[in-house]
Parts: structure tokens; sequence; C-alpha cells
């Protein structure tokens, strides 16, 4: 009878201990997507075999000063300071197939609506095949954050593409999504600042070269007002003219996009640790949806038919997140970034998705 009573109740204890997260220093978690950035460039900088008019490249000499440098490890420094001066020093980076590290997106599509959905909920689901707005059967780990005591409303994302709101089914479940060329919104008996407004004004006079796709200067405007007006815990930055320049051929656009998303970042990051909530208090996390083609013919372009389309890199900093730089002989996938997000911050996705792939091996020492 008494191993009876010992085995309920090691029962009662069992999954609730091997099932939560431990507890981490992180409090706060950002969450940064360029849209089809390749891992080509991530870990190699720009590529010199790209650099000329037939890329659509308008001042060849100027684009070379800028990010052609000698050494692989100096043009993707020259490329990307913040993600190779401070993430990489600082945390972690998946993906580099030179070193063993492939990362890839499971879903064989090779496009941005699964990608993103694979990402963020665990799992990459077969009836997720187009990029129509159509809602997502799955939970995100950001509706999931949302209903966590203490995440309540403090949970949210910014895009600059335009399908976001159905990739998250937020007009079901209330998480707060600006998306596309949507302006930035006062809250209840708040007023917009000079700065928000002439940030709306720009956009609703800006030429819209992308229907669904706002230019990311003015995500990175409204980002700032995320973080002065709600301080929120979870914020999910989307970012998209990496994919859009690429699929217009144009190599300058496509460097220069990421470029300034390292700047965005750098800036963010100090911003972040100028705040008391932020400090020493916020983990980031770095991705793709999908990877593009790794010739000059085909890498504006990616989905099922593009070879090497499915590749793509992860970056991870934070403080519970030990210092290991570029990771080695160690595959991943993009399905395990969804409860990797929910893990940096001491939350555990599986209890609303329990197929949800595990997190990244961040934690652990080498
Ligand atoms: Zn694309």
């Amino acid at each position: 009878m008494s191993r009876l009573l010992t085995l309920f109740a090691l029962l009662l204890v069992l999954p609730a201990a091997t099932a939560a997260e431990p507890p981490r220093t992180a409090e706060n978690v950002l969450v940064v997507t360029l849209d089809g950035f390749r891992w080509q460039e991530l870990f190699g900088g720009a590529d010199e075999a790209f650099m000329d008019s037939k890329q659509g490249v308008k001042d060849e000499a100027g684009l070379k000063k800028k990010y052609l440098r000698a050494t692989a490890a100096e043009r993707r420094e020259a490329l990307l300071p913040f993600v190779w001066g401070t993430v990489a020093k600082n945390g972690q980076v998946f993906g580099n197939p030179a070193k063993q590290a492939a990362a890839e997106s499971t879903n064989g599509l090779k496009f941005s609506y699964p990608g993103y959905s694979e990402l963020f909920c665990g799992v990459a689901d077969p009836r997720i095949d187009s990029n129509a707005k159509k809602d997502n059967p799955n939970p995100s780990v950001l509706e999931h954050l949302n209903g966590r005591p203490g995440f309540k409303d403090r949970v949210e994302a910014i895009c600059t593409w335009d399908v976001f709101p159905s990739i998250f089914r937020s007009a079901k479940n209330g998480l707060r999504v600006q998306a596309g060329w949507e302006p930035i919104k006062a809250g209840k008996g708040e007023k917009l600042t000079d700065r928000e407004r002439t940030l709306n004004d720009a956009m609703d006079r800006l030429p819209r070269y992308w229907p669904d796709n706002a230019y990311d200067v003015l995500t990175f405007g409204a980002v700032k007002s995320a973080l002065e007006r709600r301080k929120p815990r979870v914020l999910y930055v989307a970012l998209g003219e990496t994919d859009e320049w690429g699929h217009g051929r144009r190599y300058d656009l496509y460097l220069d996009a990421a470029h300034q998303a390292d700047r965005f970042l750098a800036e963010t990051w100090a911003w972040m640790q100028a705040d008391p909530q932020y400090k020493g208090k916020t983990a980031l996390i770095l991705t793709t949806d999908h990877g593009r083609g790794g010739t000059r013919l085909d890498w504006t372009d990616h989905g099922k038919k593009v070879d090497g389309a499915e590749f793509i890199w992860v970056a991870v900093m934070g403080p519970d997140t030990p210092a290991l730089g570029e990771r080695e002989k160690v595959r991943v996938t993009q399905s395990q970034v969804a409860a990797t997000v929910a893990a940096l911050i001491g939350e555990d996705f599986t209890t609303t998705a329990p197929k949800a792939a595990p997190p990244l091996p961040v934690f652990e020492k080498k």
C-alpha cells in the first residue's frame, strides 16, 4: 500500500518537475527576424561575386568600400557589427554549415508563412501551404505567453508584413500586432508625440513600393514608441526589406537593409541596457523565416524548388546563455525557436503546444 502511495505521489510530482522550465534571470525577451536573410552573408559577409550591375548594384565602388574586406571575419563584422561584435561575443550563433552546425527549416516549402509558423508555433504544419491571410490553426508562443501570469498585454509584435495578424491569429486572441502600412496609434487618453506624428505622416506620403510590406525604418520608429509607451516584456520585431530587395535583385539594398537592421539592434539594445526594466534582464533572439538560393542566378529566390533555401541561422544572447560564440557540431531546426523564446524567460511553451520542438541547447555549458 505504501509503495502504491509512493508511486502515486511520484506521478503527481514528476510531470510538473520535468515540464517546468527552471527560473531565469531574463524577464524580458526581444525577438527579431530579418526576412529571407541568407546564412551566407551572416557568416561570410558581403559576397564580391554578387557586387555588380547584373545583381542590381548601382554604385559598385561605394558598396565595396562599405562592405568588402579581405577576410570573411572582417566582411561579416563590417556588414553586421552588432551581431558579430556583441551578440556573437556574448551569446551564441547557430547555422554555419562550415562548422557542421546547419540550422534548417523543416516545413519543406521555404517561404514566409510556413517559416514564421514553424518559428513561432514550434511545428511544421502541412496545412500552412500559402501566404494567404488565413488564421493559423496553431497557437504561437506569443499567444501562449500573453496568457501567462505577469505577461497579459505585455506581449506584442511590430511587423513590416501585413500577414502577421493571421500568422498570430490576433483577431481571435487579442494579441497586439501592428503590421504593414498601419500607423502608430496612441493608447486611450494618450496623444501621439511629434516624432510619431511625423512618422505616420511619412508613412502616408511614401511610395508604397510593396503594397503588403512597409519599409523597415517605419517599423524601427514604431518599436521605439512601443518601448517608450508600453515597455512590453515580450517584443517581436519582423523586418522585411532583406527579402524584398532580394526578390528585386538589388544586392546593394539587400546588404544595406541587413546593415540597417544591425544598427537598429545596436540602438535598441543600448536603449534597453539604460532602462531598469530591461537592463541585464533581457534576452535577444535573432533569426529568419527561410534562406535563399546560393548562386548568382537564384540568390534572389526561395521556395520549395530552390536548393538550399531551407538553411537558416539563429543567434541568441542573454543573461542565462553562456557566451559560446559560433556553435559547432550541433544541428538545429527552425521549430526549436518557439520553445526557446519561452525558455529564455523561464516559461514552458509545451504546456500549450505539447508537440512543439524542444528549445535550442542554449543554456548548457559547452
Ligand atoms: Zn520572399
